[in-house]
Protein backbone atom coordinates (compact mmCIF):
# COMPACT_ATOMS: atom_id res chain seq x y z
CA UNK A 1 0.00 0.00 0.00
CA UNK A 2 2.74 2.16 0.65
CA UNK A 3 4.65 1.44 -2.42
CA UNK A 4 1.38 3.32 -4.32
CA UNK A 5 2.40 6.69 -2.65
CA UNK A 6 5.02 9.09 -4.60
CA UNK A 7 4.63 11.75 -2.00
CA UNK A 8 3.60 12.36 1.89
CA UNK A 9 1.48 15.67 2.02
CA UNK A 10 -0.22 15.23 5.37
CA UNK A 11 1.94 13.47 7.72
CA UNK A 12 0.53 12.10 11.30
CA UNK A 13 2.15 14.77 13.17
CA UNK A 14 0.55 17.14 10.96
CA UNK A 15 -2.81 15.49 11.46
CA UNK A 16 -2.56 15.38 15.02
CA UNK A 17 -1.79 19.25 15.43
CA UNK A 18 -4.57 20.14 12.73
CA UNK A 19 -7.11 18.16 15.32
CA UNK A 20 -5.69 19.56 18.16
CA UNK A 21 -5.86 23.36 16.76
CA UNK A 22 -9.41 22.90 15.04
CA UNK A 23 -10.54 21.13 18.06
CA UNK A 24 -9.91 24.18 20.61
CA UNK A 25 -11.13 26.92 17.76
CA UNK A 26 -14.47 24.82 17.75
CA UNK A 27 -14.52 24.57 21.56
CA UNK A 28 -14.01 28.08 21.55
CA UNK A 29 -16.56 29.37 18.90
CA UNK A 30 -18.98 26.77 20.30
CA UNK A 31 -19.00 27.84 23.91
CA UNK A 32 -22.64 27.57 25.62
CA UNK A 33 -23.92 25.70 22.86
CA UNK A 34 -24.12 21.92 21.61
CA UNK A 35 -24.07 21.71 18.31
CA UNK A 36 -23.89 18.49 15.79
CA UNK A 37 -20.99 17.06 14.25
CA UNK A 38 -22.01 15.92 11.28
CA UNK A 39 -19.81 13.49 9.06
CA UNK A 40 -19.88 12.76 5.47
CA UNK A 41 -19.19 9.59 5.00
CA UNK A 42 -16.34 7.48 4.41
CA UNK A 43 -14.16 9.66 3.81
CA UNK A 44 -14.82 11.56 7.79
CA UNK A 45 -14.53 8.76 9.65
CA UNK A 46 -10.64 9.56 10.99
CA UNK A 47 -10.99 13.08 10.98
CA UNK A 48 -14.65 13.10 12.57
CA UNK A 49 -12.59 10.41 15.53
CA UNK A 50 -9.72 11.81 16.41
CA UNK A 51 -11.34 16.44 15.97
CA UNK A 52 -14.42 15.00 18.18
CA UNK A 53 -11.85 14.58 20.71
CA UNK A 54 -10.33 17.56 20.78
CA UNK A 55 -13.72 19.45 20.61
CA UNK A 56 -14.60 20.14 24.98
CA UNK A 57 -18.56 20.45 24.63
CA UNK A 58 -21.50 18.09 24.64
CA UNK A 59 -21.89 17.30 20.94
CA UNK A 60 -23.85 14.97 18.73
CA UNK A 61 -22.73 12.87 16.40
CA UNK A 62 -24.27 12.37 13.23
CA UNK A 63 -23.71 10.84 9.89
CA UNK A 64 -24.60 11.37 6.18
CA UNK A 65 -23.69 9.01 3.25
CA UNK A 66 -23.08 11.18 -0.10
CA UNK A 67 -21.76 10.48 -3.31
CA UNK A 68 -20.34 12.32 -5.95
CA UNK A 69 -17.15 10.67 -7.44
CA UNK A 70 -18.44 7.27 -7.83
CA UNK A 71 -14.96 5.72 -7.81
CA UNK A 72 -12.78 7.70 -10.18
CA UNK A 73 -10.64 10.53 -9.37
CA UNK A 74 -13.09 13.42 -10.53
CA UNK A 75 -16.34 14.46 -9.18
CA UNK A 76 -19.08 13.83 -11.25
CA UNK A 77 -20.91 16.85 -10.26
CA UNK A 78 -23.91 15.09 -9.08
CA UNK A 79 -24.01 14.87 -5.46
CA UNK A 80 -26.40 11.68 -4.60
CA UNK A 81 -27.98 11.21 -0.81
CA UNK A 82 -27.03 7.62 -0.35
CA UNK A 83 -27.87 7.43 3.93
CA UNK A 84 -29.91 10.19 5.11
CA UNK A 85 -29.43 11.86 9.10
CA UNK A 86 -31.22 9.56 11.62
CA UNK A 87 -31.48 13.14 13.86
CA UNK A 88 -33.45 16.51 12.76
CA UNK A 89 -30.89 19.39 12.50
CA UNK A 90 -33.70 22.31 13.11
CA UNK A 91 -33.21 24.68 15.16
CA UNK A 92 -29.43 23.26 15.59
CA UNK A 93 -25.95 24.54 15.00
CA UNK A 94 -24.28 22.13 12.30
CA UNK A 95 -20.67 21.84 12.00
CA UNK A 96 -20.15 19.33 8.78
CA UNK A 97 -16.98 17.50 9.20
CA UNK A 98 -15.58 16.46 5.73
CA UNK A 99 -12.46 15.28 4.76
CA UNK A 100 -11.62 17.43 1.60
CA UNK A 101 -13.80 20.27 -0.54
CA UNK A 102 -12.75 19.79 -3.87
CA UNK A 103 -15.04 21.10 -6.60
CA UNK A 104 -17.58 22.33 -3.60
CA UNK A 105 -20.38 20.86 -5.35
CA UNK A 106 -20.85 18.33 -2.07
CA UNK A 107 -21.08 20.81 0.73
CA UNK A 108 -22.81 23.55 -1.20
CA UNK A 109 -26.16 21.01 -1.69
CA UNK A 110 -25.55 19.84 1.52
CA UNK A 111 -25.19 23.00 3.16
CA UNK A 112 -28.39 24.03 1.52
CA UNK A 113 -30.08 20.87 2.47
CA UNK A 114 -29.43 21.13 5.87
CA UNK A 115 -31.07 25.01 5.84
CA UNK A 116 -33.68 24.26 4.26
CA UNK A 117 -34.54 21.79 7.38
CA UNK A 118 -34.15 24.23 9.45
CA UNK A 119 -30.58 24.23 10.98
CA UNK A 120 -30.01 27.81 13.24
CA UNK A 121 -26.33 27.84 11.27
CA UNK A 122 -23.95 25.83 8.91
CA UNK A 123 -20.57 25.46 8.82
CA UNK A 124 -17.65 23.38 7.67
CA UNK A 125 -15.03 21.77 9.64
CA UNK A 126 -12.72 20.14 6.78
CA UNK A 127 -9.22 18.29 6.78
CA UNK A 128 -8.24 19.95 3.74
CA UNK A 129 -9.29 22.55 1.47
CA UNK A 130 -8.39 22.56 -2.81
CA UNK A 131 -9.85 25.68 -3.75
CA UNK A 132 -7.78 25.27 -7.39
CA UNK A 133 -10.66 22.52 -7.90
CA UNK A 134 -13.88 25.36 -7.32
CA UNK A 135 -16.69 25.01 -9.56
CA UNK A 136 -18.76 26.52 -7.47
CA UNK A 137 -18.26 29.28 -4.78
CA UNK A 138 -17.82 28.45 -1.39
CA UNK A 139 -15.01 28.92 1.47
CA UNK A 140 -15.16 26.57 4.51
CA UNK A 141 -14.83 28.40 7.50
CA UNK A 142 -12.38 25.64 9.36
CA UNK A 143 -9.92 24.42 6.84
CA UNK A 144 -7.07 22.24 8.79
CA UNK A 145 -4.62 22.74 5.19
CA UNK A 146 -4.75 23.91 2.14
CA UNK A 147 -3.75 21.89 -0.88
CA UNK A 148 -3.02 22.12 -4.42
CA UNK A 149 -4.74 20.33 -6.92
CA UNK A 150 -3.81 17.26 -6.79
CA UNK A 151 -5.46 13.60 -5.80
CA UNK A 152 -5.02 12.46 -2.99
CA UNK A 153 -5.57 9.27 -0.70
CA UNK A 154 -5.35 8.14 3.32
CA UNK A 155 -6.91 9.07 6.33
CA UNK A 156 -10.24 8.79 5.01
CA UNK A 157 -9.91 9.61 1.38
CA UNK A 158 -10.06 6.18 -1.13
CA UNK A 159 -8.96 5.20 -4.44
CA UNK A 160 -11.49 2.44 -5.48
CA UNK A 161 -12.41 1.92 -1.88
CA UNK A 162 -8.67 1.57 -1.02
CA UNK A 163 -6.08 3.20 1.22
CA UNK A 164 -8.58 4.49 3.20
CA UNK A 165 -6.97 3.13 6.56
CA UNK A 166 -3.46 4.69 5.54
CA UNK A 167 -2.65 6.71 8.78
CA UNK A 168 -0.85 9.95 6.23
CA UNK A 169 -2.74 11.99 3.53
CA UNK A 170 -0.08 11.01 0.22
CA UNK A 171 0.08 11.66 -3.47
CA UNK A 172 -1.04 8.31 -5.74
CA UNK A 173 1.56 7.29 -8.11
CA UNK A 174 -0.33 8.66 -11.44
CA UNK A 175 0.60 4.53 -12.66
CA UNK A 176 -1.88 3.23 -9.78
CA UNK A 177 -5.06 5.26 -11.50
CA UNK A 178 -3.79 4.76 -14.79
CA UNK A 179 -3.00 0.88 -14.98
CA UNK A 180 -6.54 0.40 -13.36
CA UNK A 181 -8.68 2.25 -16.25
CA UNK A 182 -6.91 0.60 -18.62
CA UNK A 183 -8.12 -2.71 -17.33
P1 LIG B 1 -16.43 18.06 -4.12
O1 LIG B 1 -17.91 17.81 -4.13
O2 LIG B 1 -16.03 19.28 -3.31
O3 LIG B 1 -15.85 18.09 -5.52
O4 LIG B 1 -15.73 16.81 -3.53
C1 LIG B 1 -15.91 16.37 -2.25
C2 LIG B 1 -15.66 14.88 -2.18
O5 LIG B 1 -14.92 14.40 -3.32
C3 LIG B 1 -14.80 14.54 -0.99
O6 LIG B 1 -15.59 14.32 0.16
C4 LIG B 1 -14.09 13.29 -1.45
O7 LIG B 1 -14.91 12.17 -1.21
C5 LIG B 1 -13.94 13.49 -2.93
N1 LIG B 1 -12.61 14.05 -3.25
C6 LIG B 1 -12.29 15.30 -3.65
N2 LIG B 1 -10.96 15.43 -3.87
C7 LIG B 1 -10.43 14.21 -3.60
C8 LIG B 1 -9.09 13.71 -3.61
O8 LIG B 1 -8.09 14.38 -3.91
N3 LIG B 1 -8.94 12.41 -3.26
C9 LIG B 1 -9.99 11.61 -2.91
N4 LIG B 1 -9.70 10.36 -2.58
N5 LIG B 1 -11.25 12.05 -2.88
C10 LIG B 1 -11.47 13.35 -3.22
Amino acid sequence: MHNDISEILVSEKEIDHICTELGQTLTHDYKDKNPILIGLLKGCVPFMSDLSKKIELKVDMAYMSVSSYHGGISSSGDVKIKMDLDISVSGRHVIIVEDIVDTGNTIVTIVELLKHRGALSVEIATLLDKPEGRTKPYVPKYVGKTIPKLFVVGYGLDYNEYYRNLPYVGVLKPEVYTSEESK
